[in-house]
């Protein structure tokens, strides 16, 4: 029988349900159970493709090619899973199918209505991840806050999920914001009192409350949460702030949260077997060295546009005892102000992440050839890649004014252009090259050093390549292209053997980087940023 955890959130957004419900599957992973996790979107987006990172974030890419919400990949990293595209459900998905049976006739001479008809899609789209994925327990986490109007058809069909699947099998987590008050360092339960009223008045009674707080709560808040939440005290739990992430699962079971979920869901639990988590995140806490690297973007203004990404240099430092400081800089101000490229010469690395669109390409474009002159390890992604080949067109190949047809049109040497596939595409959503894809790596080449495989699979999302008109002439002038798609037609990786480190790749290794497990382009960036600091001739991989 499978067991389903239901997580929602009370008092504001980004009060880390996401961490809490990775958490708690980690929680239930080292006792032996098999997890997988949900995320609602309550939006009307289909998924989160089509919007913009300063919105909502990072857009977050599955194996399978989703483009999905950025709790996915805390949900991956915390269970080092690779969870398919239908666990990421969302109102646009629902209504989609929901439309589409109405049309076929699914419902005939019946009234289509939000009960039973939205709810039982959203039911069915849950068990239909239980079945497939022959997880124990299945933990689904209601985005949004509790009370928001779109997020009430999925109250409604967990609701009934408690009624069908019985007391037992079903569990209900609130995470709810508990302030301090500047003035008096007082700790208010009363929004969070608030927030379970307003779940209790849709039929949800919680079985754990999770404060979080930015300490760990007192007595007093204790008692009135477990008090007006009408719970137990030992099924009050508290996320308080912590130096690093990986550590609340840690913290939580210290409370007694695991055994707790253990009991009430009767399930049978073995020792939990927390070693290789610990010892990670012991070597997040405990780093010897310390390097700095620039990031370049356009989103910068929102640390959870490049959420990752950050999540990767962490995993590639803990693994080189380094402590990575990322500092973000908007690219226009170097289109602005080319003085500003001098700062970079105090960075052990120069970083250059995704991007769409024209606006501070030109400065990202700047800060490349600026990493590759001062011989700075640098690494692009997706975007980055695109544009050192454009830089490297530009100012070693002398092909004037090149550019991606993304950010000119009219250039006269597209080095980078549109797929083939992609010019009779006009709807915007899913259409991009997505997913992963087979890369094959050349022998003797750092990517090779790397990958230490000749053959990868790596995630991808965009619509530009390197223009196979080109290659020719950048490999003559240097660039070795170490990793290409299987007929050898799509560029993948790029190198430059003169320099230090200048590695690029048109995939994003960072989705597929975990705990223990850092993705290889990163970890190698990582290395020889510590290594050059360290005044070694060459990266020791
Ligand atoms: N805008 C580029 C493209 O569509 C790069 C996309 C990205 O960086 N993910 O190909």
């Amino acid at each position: 029988m499978t067991k389903f955890i239901f997580v929602t959130g009370g008092v504001l957004s980004s009060v880390g349900k996401g961490i809490v419900t990775s958490s708690i599957g980690k929680m239930l992973q080292v006792r032996g159970f098999k997890v997988t996790a949900i995320k609602i979107d309550p939006y009307v987006n289909v998924d989160a493709g089509t919007m913009n990172p300063y919105m909502h974030g990072e857009v977050y890419v599955t194996d399978d090619g989703g483009e999905t919400d950025l709790d996915l990949g805390w949900y991956e990293r915390f269970l080092d899973l690779s969870i398919p595209k239908e666990n990421n459900i969302t109102t646009g998905q629902i209504y989609q199918s929901v439309i589409e049976k109405e049309r076929k006739g699914d419902f005939l001479g019946r009234c289509v209505q939000i009960v039973p008809h939205v709810t039982n899609e959203i039911k069915y789209r849950i068990r239909k991840v239980a079945e497939k994925s022959s997880a124990d327990v299945v933990l689904t986490e209601v985005g949004g806050t509790v009370g928001d109007i779109e997020g009430l058809p999925f109250l409604e069909a967990i609701r009934q999920m408690r009624l069908e699947e019985g007391y037992d099998n079903t569990l209900y987590v609130h995470v709810a914001l508990v302030p301090i008050l500047d003035v008096t360092g007082e700790m208010k339960t009363k929004p969070l009192q608030h927030s379970v009223n307003e779940l209790r008045r849709i039929g949800i009674q919680p079985d754990i409350i999770v404060a979080r707080c930015r300490e760990m709560i007192d007595k007093e808040a204790l008692r009135k949460i477990a008090l007006f939440g009408t719970i137990p005290e030992k099924a009050v739990f508290c996320s308080y702030n912590v130096s690093t992430i990986y550590q609340v699962p840690l913290i939580l079971d210290e409370q007694g949260m695991g055994n707790f979920i253990c009991q009430r869901l009767k399930l049978q639990a073995s020792q939990p077997k927390w070693d290789e988590w610990k010892s990670f995140v012991k070597a997040l806490q405990n780093p010897k060295y310390e390097i700095k690297i620039a990031l370049i973007g356009k989103y910068a203004g929102l640390v959870d546009s490049y959420v990752s990404m950050n999540e990767a240099f962490r995993h590639a430092g803990a693994e080189c005892q380094t402590k990575v400081s990322i500092d973000y800089f908007e690219a226009e101000i170097f289109e602005e102000n080319e003085a500003e490229l001098e700062t970079l010469k105090e960075y052990d690395g120069i970083f250059i992440p995704y991007g769409f669109g024209s606006r501070g390409a030109e400065g990202k474009i700047m800060a490349i050839k600026y990493a590759r002159e001062n011989n700075i390890p640098f690494l692009g992604i997706c975007f980055g890649f695109q544009l050192a080949v454009v830089e490297y067109a530009r100012n070693v190949c002398g092909l004037k004014d090149a550019n991606s047809t993304e950010i000119n049109p009219e250039t006269p040497h597209p080095v980078v252009d549109l797929m083939p596939e992609q010019k009779t595409v006009t709807y915007k959503g899913a259409t991009m090259r997505l997913g992963l894809h087979e890369i094959f790596v050349k022998p003797n080449t750092i990517a090779y050093r790397l990958y230490k495989s000749e053959k990868i699979y790596e995630r991808h999302r965009h619509r530009f390549e390197v223009n196979p008109n080109y290659i020719q002439i950048l490999e003559k002038h240097g660039i070795i292209f170490s990793g290409k798609s299987p007929d050898g037609r799509r560029m993948e990786i790029l190198e430059l053997p003169s320099n230090f480190f200048f590695f690029a790749s048109q995939f994003h290794g960072e989705f597929k980087s975990r705990p223990r497990k850092p993705d290889p382009e990163y970890y190698g960036f990582v290395k020889a940023c510590l290594d050059r600091k360290l005044g070694k001739d060459t990266p020791e991989f």
